[in-house]
Order: C-alpha cells, then structure tokens, then sequence
C-alpha cells in the first residue's frame, strides 16, 4: 500500500471518502511513520494490508460483489464477511488466532520497551474496537 506523508494527498482522501477515517482523524495520523512503517515491511506483506484495508480480497461482500459467489456469508459464523469481520469474528477458531495475535504484540511492545501508556491505550482500544465499543482516549 502506497502511504503518502502529503496533507491532503489524494491516497489520504480515498481513505476519507471511503469512510475509513474522518477528516479530522486525517490531521491527527502520522503519515510520515506509516510510510516508514510500510516500506519496513516485506512486499508480499504491504501488498495484503492495500488490499484487506480496501477490500479487493476473497472476503464474502467483495466476492459476491465480483459475482463469484452468491452469498456473503462468513464460513464460521454465517453473518456477512467483509473485511471488518473477518478481524471481529467471535466465532471459535477466529477468537483463537485473535488471542494468540493479541499475546504476540504484547510480549513485542514489552520487548521492545514501549511506553506502558502505549502499550495499554493500543491493546485497549483493539479489544474495544474488535467488539464494536467506542475506542477511547487514554492520556499518556
Ligand atoms: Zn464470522
């Protein structure tokens, strides 16, 4: 995925007017860190976070959108699979790599010595958002 560090860019409005950030979200987002952070990852790596985040993969909505099936329904638990579910999935075998994902970033953040305000406000808020919670500030 192409991340553009320019305010404004157009690679930053699709995002907006795709309804994956607001504006004001935009103006708050380090460009710069994610295009670093992007091009520190290997190809095969950056070319599946550019198409789950714009939903050009094998996910239910987009297959059926394709047309090359006819329903939408996620293998697991039978709600419509788009991109956001296949990450919020309760169902049994998804709830397992989510907590064995979830246990790996936090022995990486406290590996690597990330601030504890860091460590909580991230791992907080990816459990909030998984089950659809408002995410919430915490001040470091
Ligand atoms: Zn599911």
């Amino acid at each position: 995925m192409f991340v553009c560090s320019d305010p404004g860019s157009h690679h930053q409005l699709y995002w907006i007017r795709h309804k994956h950030f607001s504006f004001d979200a935009q103006l708050a987002i380090d460009w710069g860190t994610c295009a670093a952070g992007m091009q520190a990852l290997q190809p095969a790596r950056r070319r599946w976070i550019a198409k789950h985040a714009s939903s050009n993969c094998g996910v239910g909505t987009t297959l059926v959108k394709w047309k090359y099936q006819d329903d939408d329904r996620c293998p697991r638990c039978g709600v419509p699979e788009d991109t956001t579910h296949v990450l919020r999935c309760t169902a049994k075998g998804a709830n397992e790599v989510w907590n064995e994902s979830i246990l790996k970033l936090t022995a990486y953040l406290q590996k690597t010595h990330t601030h504890p305000g860091i460590q909580e406000s991230l791992l907080t808020n990816l459990h909030r958002w998984r089950h659809g919670a408002f995410l919430s500030l915490i001040h470091i």
